[in-house]
């Protein structure tokens, strides 16, 4: 047994408001530059939607991240650092800054003077061919957001497009969601891996994955290899820059800034331990639908003597043993299986966390179906589909979503039923 220690994320979807002050405030201490203007370490999405670069999720179009070679060998998807060398000035695999579209902003100069218009902010939605029958549809970061509204209606158009109506779902049945992203600080990242030179490395003490300055040379192979695309290239220094975590609030003993400043107050921090030895069979389990089960197997339980005294041996500070002790992130993701794992298939072994959202249950509830009564609603009949979250968190496999959400709506019946004082009332129990 190897024993490392991680810091790691949980994010509550159920609370996100999608305010993007994460992306704001991220934004403001460390991409606010020259060079990165259009770089968001941490950016809120609109899903579903096409994302930030449009389509990250699409691997096929990509190429990001591992896959499991027939001998059970894991082979970066892009090819390996070697192949993408001699490719370097015709990368297939790369976004283009069209593919992030433009910042989106406010017009400052006249924000007091300007008379009242539609539409505040100066981003414009973009055409984007997309589908089997190369539709072409309007697209911008988070313009997703307004679909509802601009199809119900265009539906009452007599030339509203059925191709339209095919990609979104027709609106009675649309919903939404949001999904604030950052880097993951993979256990297994495919950005080290891609990279000839060397220069991104995962810190021994906490697992924060940072690419060395002074040794990047510019070759943009994580940008390709990161399957969630959360590494950035800066075009004035010629580096590619990514997420730091915040390392050095962390080493302060403070929280990230997105997590400091979340108003949702969503987010969750904590240390966990693991088994790095463990690593490389995890990420290459046969089946993608047993990743998320694989990857929780490495956690170790920090209140086992046998791991204390494993993880001081590898001189793991008692400081972190207690945090990993008190952790909510282990709480929520390996105890209680709320926080389940974005895209596990990608096989990096991500540690970003998201408890799935139970909302919008209005819908549901006005439909008796999440009355006040303490019954737990067949989960199904919510609005967000188990499947389109199960595709997002657990790689198609809806148990785990099934058993998150559940657990969810237990613990809201539970917290309606108990008074002022805390005790529970047995009639609404
Ligand atoms: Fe690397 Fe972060 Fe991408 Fe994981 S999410 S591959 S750690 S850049
Ligand atoms: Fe969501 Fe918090 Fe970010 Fe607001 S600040 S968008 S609530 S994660």
């Amino acid at each position: 047994m190897k024993v490392r220690a991680q810091i790691a994320m949980v994010l509550n979807l159920d609370k996100c408001i999608g305010c993007h002050t994460c992306s704001i405030t991220c934004k403001n201490v460390w991409t606010s530059r020259e060079g990165v203007e259009y770089a968001w370490f941490n950016n809120v999405e609109t899903k579903p939607g096409v994302g930030y670069p449009r389509e990250w999720e699409n691997q096929r179009k990509w190429n990001g991240g591992w896959v499991r070679t027939a001998g059970g060998a894991l082979q970066l998807k892009a090819g390996g650092r070697w192949r993408l060398l001699s490719k370097i000035f015709a990368n297939p695999d790369l976004p283009q800054i069209d593919d992030y579209y433009e910042p989106f902003d406010f017009d400052y100069q006249h924000l007091h003077e300007a008379p009242e218009g539609k539409h505040q902010p100066t981003a414009r939605p973009r055409s984007l061919i997309s589908g089997e029958r190369m539709q072409k549809i309007e697209w911008g970061p988070n313009w997703e957001e307004i679909l509802g509204t601009e199809f119900s209606k265009r539906s009452k158009d007599a030339n509203f497009d059925s191709i339209q109506r095919e990609i979104y779902g027709a609106f009675e049945k649309t919903f939404m969601m949001y999904l604030p992203r950052l880097c993951e600080h993979c256990l297994n990242p495919a950005c080290v891996a891609s990279c000839p030179s060397g220069a991104i490395y995962k810190r021994e003490e906490d697992g924060i994955v940072l690419i060395d300055q002074d040794k990047c040379r510019g070759w943009r192979m994580c940008v390709s290899g990161c399957p969630y695309k959360k590494i950035y290239y800066n075009w004035k220094s010629g580096k590619s820059e990514k997420c730091i975590f915040c390392y050095p609030r962390i080493e302060m003993g403070e929280p990230t800034i997105c997590s400091e400043t979340c108003v949702g107050r969503i987010r969750y921090l904590g240390v966990m331990l693991y088994d790095a030895d463990r690593i490389a069979e995890a990420a290459s389990v046969p089946s993608e639908k047993d990743l998320y089960q694989a990857h929780l197997d490495i956690f170790l339980d920090p209140n086992d003597p046998a791991v204390i005294s494993a993880a001081r041996r590898e001189g793991i500070p008692d400081s972190w043993l207690e945090a990993a002790k008190a952790s909510p992130v282990y709480k929520l993701a390996v105890e209680w299986k709320l926080a389940l794992p974005l895209h596990p298939e990608y096989r990096t072994l991500p540690m970003v966390w998201y408890v799935p959202p139970l909302s919008p249950v209005q819908s549901a509830a006005d439909a008796g179906k999440v009355g006040m009564n303490g019954e737990i609603p067949d989960v199904k009949s919510l609005r967000i589909p188990v499947r389109y979250l199960a595709n997002l968190l657990t790689a198609g496999d809806e148990a785990p979503v099934v058993t998150a959400m559940e657990r969810l709506l237990a613990m809201r019946a539970w917290r309606r039923a108990l008074n002022v004082d805390g005790v529970e009332d047995t009639a609404v129990l």
